[in-house]
C-alpha cells in the first residue's frame, strides 16, 4: 500500500489562515468607515440643528402691536422691520406723521409701533390756498411753525388758540389801514343884502364871489388789497369862501337941507375945500390954464374933484352941507382916498371948510 501522502492544503485551513487576515483588515475599515461616519454624523449634527434652529427660529411668527393716534391693532407676522409690517398691514405713513420706532428699524421680538398722525389742515393767506400737515396742537402754534407773519391788524380765523382738527381751514386776511385826503370845492352864493345908502331899483355888485376849498381826511381799509370800507375822520375848511354880495337899494328919497330928491347911491366920505388959488392949485391968475379944470369946467362952487375910478367926470352929486355939485376935476389929493375936494369961489371959503371927516355924499341920476 502505498501511501501517498500529499501534501493537500485543507480549504478550511487554507481559507481558515487566509481568510483571517482579510476579515480583519475588512474590518478594520468597517470600523473605521463607521468611524468616520460617526465623525462626520457627530460633527454636522451640530451645524446642521444650529442652521435648522436658526431656520426655524427665522421663520418663527412674531406678535406686532401698532398704535395709530392710541388705536391699536396686534398682527402675527414674519416680517422683521417695521416698514415690512406697515406695508403687509397697507398703513401707509404721510408727511410729518412719527413713527416709533423709525421705519428702517429690524427687530426680532414682539413689538409695538406707534404712529401719531400729523393733521391735515388748509391754510389761506396772501393769496393762497394749500393743504398742510402738522403735528401741533394749536392754530398758533401751525402759524408759528410756518413762520407765517401776522401783523397785529390782521385777521386770523379761527382764533390761535383753537385746537387743530382734520380739514381746518385757517385763513389769514391782510388789514392795510390808510388816511386819504380828498379835497373838494365849496361853491359861494349869492348874498343880496338890502341897503339904504343905494335908491330903490338900484343894485351893486359889493363883492365878487370866490370858491372855497374844503378838505375830508378819511380813513380806508383794506382786507387783502380790496378796499371793505372807508370811512371820514374830519372834515376841515381849507380856504373859507366868500360869497357874492350885492346891495339892493332901499333908499327912496334923500332930505338934506330942507331938499329932497331920488339918488343912485350914498358914499360916506371926507370932504376938503378948495379955489382956484396959487395955494390951492398951483397957479397964478395970469396962467393960461388958471381955474381951468381938467373937465374944461371952470373951478368954482359946485365943481369937485374926485377918484375918477369911483366917479367919472360928470357924475352928478349931492354933498351934505355942500349942495348939488358935478365931478369936473380930480388930483393926486383924492385919487383912492375916498376924499372928494369941494371948489369954493374964495379961498376963505376954502378954508373954513377944512377937513369934514365924515360926509355924505349921494350920486344922483343923470336924467
Ligand atoms: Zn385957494
Amino acid at each position: 500500500m502505498v501511501i501517498t501522502t500529499r501534501k493537500v492544503r485543507l480549504p478550511a485551513q487554507r481559507s481558515g489562515f487566509t481568510l483571517s487576515g482579510q476579515k480583519t483588515r475588512h474590518l478594520q475599515m468597517q470600523i473605521l468607515r463607521h468611524i468616520l461616519i460617526l465623525c462626520l454624523v457627530c460633527g454636522l449634527l451640530p451645524w446642521t440643528g444650529v442652521t435648522y434652529y436658526r431656520a426655524y427660529s427665522e421663520m418663527q411668527y412674531l406678535d406686532i402691536t401698532i398704535s395709530i393716534d392710541g388705536l391699536e391693532q396686534t398682527t402675527h407676522t414674519l416680517e422683521r422691520q417695521v416698514s415690512a409690517v406697515l406695508a403687509s398691514l397697507h398703513v401707509v405713513l404721510l408727511p410729518e406723521d412719527t413713527c416709533d420706532p423709525l421705519p428702517d428699524t429690524v427687530f426680532d421680538e414682539d413689538l409695538t409701533i406707534f404712529i401719531t398722525r400729523a393733521t391735515p389742515v388748509w391754510l389761506t393767506v396772501d393769496g393762497q390756498c394749500r393743504e398742510y400737515r402738522t403735528r401741533v396742537a394749536t392754530v398758533a402754534e401751525f402759524i408759528s411753525e410756518q413762520g407765517v407773519a401776522v401783523a397785529s391788524d390782521d385777521r386770523l380765523l379761527p382764533a390761535g388758540d383753537t385746537l387743530l382738527t382734520p380739514g381746518l381751514e385757517i385763513s389769514i386776511t391782510r388789514i392795510q389801514r390808510f388816511h386819504l385826503s380828498m379835497q373838494y370845492p365849496l361853491p359861494y352864493g349869492i348874498i343880496r343884502e338890502e341897503s339904504s345908502a343905494l335908491g330903490q331899483g338900484y343894485e351893486q355888485r359889493v363883492r365878487g364871489g370866490q370858491e372855497g376849498l374844503a378838505e375830508d381826511i378819511m380813513e380806508v381799509i383794506l382786507e387783502d388789497g380790496v378796499e371793505v370800507e372807508r370811512f371820514l375822520l374830519s372834515s376841515a375848511v381849507v380856504q373859507p369862501v366868500v360869497h357874492e354880495l350885492i346891495h339892493v337899494g332901499t333908499a327912496g328919497l334923500a332930505e338934506y337941507d330942507e331938499d329932497s330928491f331920488p339918488f343912485q347911491r350914498m358914499y360916506i366920505m371926507e370932504t376938503t375945500g378948495y379955489c382956484p388959488c396959487y395955494y390951492c392949485c398951483g397957479k397964478y391968475p395970469d396962467h393960461p390954464a388958471y381955474g381951468i379944470t381938467c373937465s374944461g369946467l371952470l373951478a368954482g362952487r359946485g365943481v369937485v374933484g374926485a377918484d375918477l375910478n369911483v366917479f367919472p367926470l360928470g357924475t352928478k352929486l349931492y354933498i351934505e352941507g355942500y349942495g348939488y355939485c358935478v365931478v369936473g376935476d380930480t388930483g393926486s389929493g383924492v385919487m383912492g382916498r375916498n376924499r372928494i375936494d369941494l371948489g369954493f369961489a374964495t379961498h376963505q371959503e376954502a378954508y373954513d371948510w377944512a377937513l369934514r371927516r365924515e360926509t355924505a355924499i349921494y350920486v344922483l341920476y343923470d336924467d
